[in-house]
């Protein structure tokens, strides 16, 4: 036996779960998984919220892939290891590429520059989410498929007739999901190679109620003439400085989703109360580096958020 994290979950959510984690590359695919009554126990390869330490069976050797994250038909390695690239595009039918990250993730845009160790030369795939298809291009705009569970959390937040706004949309995942609660959702990105890829993939989804925006969140403001019920902020390295856009942007009584970089719990609690929201609640969402994880704010707006300040909106 070999002791490993692992999530309780139970066992009619296990193959959801399961997806779930070996889309964020989280799944520790040596072990096998193991059932306790009516739960099932997934082993993942560090800790993480909710996680406990159990002993496992380790999988026969010829399934032991190297370490790796899947987007789509993307498998991603952080190793330039061309013979286990080759392992991993031969152990699953759906992979047509086995890329290297060359880069950190960086820029405005968010991207990363990437080598091919294996398959086809392309950075382009399609990832399949809770029913829906996102074409995506990982050189050339953002995208996490591990982010998904965080997407449904809002989604099932959601009330009727909500409207909301994405301000760093990216190819649309959050906003298309949304939509499907949503009487509207504008979608904001800076990158317009982000807004093609959105649009479409509005089309495939079939979804008609997103307006695509190419602008920068500072400026929306002074061109967008609503509040929203729901404002979605992932930008984490940087999102705070939009805050006071956002709390203008943002119907009294309206929420705030406010992903964020933290070294602390509660680092950003002062700013954002500071300025008039009210944090409901602070999770983390994902390792980012040793002491460091991105954490989500959900955050209430107030009537008296900045009177003083012109709204854009009614
Ligand atoms: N929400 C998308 C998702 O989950 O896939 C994308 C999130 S990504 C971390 C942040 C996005 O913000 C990038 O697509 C980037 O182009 C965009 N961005 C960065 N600065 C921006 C700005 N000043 N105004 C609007 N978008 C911006």
């Amino acid at each position: 036996m070999v002791e490993q994290w692992c999530i309780r979950v139970p066992a009619q959510r296990g193959e959801e779960v399961r997806r779930a984690l070996i889309d964020e590359g989280a799944l520790d695919l040596s072990l096998k998984v193991r059932r306790d009554g009516s739960t099932l126990l997934l082993p993942v390869t560090e800790q993480r919220k909710g996680a406990e330490r159990c002993g496992f069976e380790p999988l026969p050797e010829r399934l032991v892939l190297p370490r790796h994250e899947l987007v789509g038909g993307i498998a991603i390695m952080q190793d330039h290891d061309l013979a286990g690239a080759e392992k991993i595009l031969a152990s699953r039918p759906s992979l047509h590429t086995v890329l290297c990250a060359a880069s950190e993730v960086s820029g405005e845009y968010r991207t990363r520059e990437f080598g091919v160790l294996a398959g086809t030369p392309t950075t382009r795939t399609d990832v399949i989410e809770y029913g829906h298809r996102f074409t995506v291009d990982l050189s050339t705009a953002y995208f996490s498929a591990r982010l998904s569970s965080e997407r449904q959390r809002i989604l099932e937040q959601m009330g009727d007739h909500e409207t909301v706004l994405d301000m760093f949309a990216g190819v649309g995942p959050f906003a298309i999901t949304l939509a499907a609660r949503a009487v509207l959702v504008v979608a904001s990105d800076i990158n317009p190679q982000a807004i093609i890829l959105m649009l479409a993939n509005l089309a495939q989804n079939r979804t008609k109620n997103v307006l695509p925006v190419l602008a920068d969140a500072h400026h929306l403001t002074g061109s967008i003439p609503w509040r929203f019920d729901r404002i979605v902020m992932n930008l984490p390295l940087s999102g705070t400085e939009f805050l006071p856009e956002a709390l203008r942007l943002c119907k009294p009584g309206g929420k705030i989703h406010l992903y964020a970089l933290v070294s602390a719990e509660g680092e950003h609690l002062e700013c954002i109360q500071g300025l008039g929201g009210e944090v409901i609640a602070e999770r983390v969402v994902r390792s980012y580096s040793p002491g460091q994880w991105h954490a989500v704010y959900d955050v209430r707006v107030g009537g008296g958020v900045n009177p003083s300040r012109n709204s854009g909106g009614h």
